[in-house]
């Protein structure tokens, strides 16, 4: 989708500092950290946020907390945890309008969030 940057990101237009990709995903670190460990999984296919999904898009949340756990597992931070979000319109606190999940971890994570 023009001018949208994650689309920018996905098809390499803007440069990421990647950590994983394949044809449907890409991960990448968060160029803001709010923990020791955060990074970025998004479709590369836009999908404008969470409140978009539907049915059909099973196989494709399934893939995503996969490759969620597995970098975690390389990342060294599966037996401490971690946490997946994804924020949803304003009061969700979403700034970039295209599909991403948080991945947080190194520190321990406050609940309930701010
Ligand atoms: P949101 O606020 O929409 O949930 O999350 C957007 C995230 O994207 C923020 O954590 C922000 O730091 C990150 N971000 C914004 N622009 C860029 C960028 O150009 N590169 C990277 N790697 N992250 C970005
Ligand atoms: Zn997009």
């Amino acid at each position: 989708m023009a001018d949208c940057l994650f689309c920018k990101i996905a098809a390499g237009e803007i440069p990421s500092n990647k950590l994983y990709e394949d044809d449907t995903l890409l991960a990448f670190y968060d160029i803001d950290p709010q923990a020791p460990v955060h990074f970025l999984i998004i479709p590369k296919q836009h999908i404008q946020s969470a409140a978009a999904l539907t049915e059909d898009d099973a196989a494709l949340l399934g893939h995503v907390f996969a490759v969620a756990a597995k970098l975690c597992r390389d990342l060294g931070v599966e037996e401490k945890g971690y946490r997946i979000v994804s924020n949803v319109g304003e009061d969700g606190g979403q700034s970039v309008k295209h599909l991403h999940f948080h991945v947080l971890a190194g520190r321990s994570l406050a609940w309930p969030p701010g």
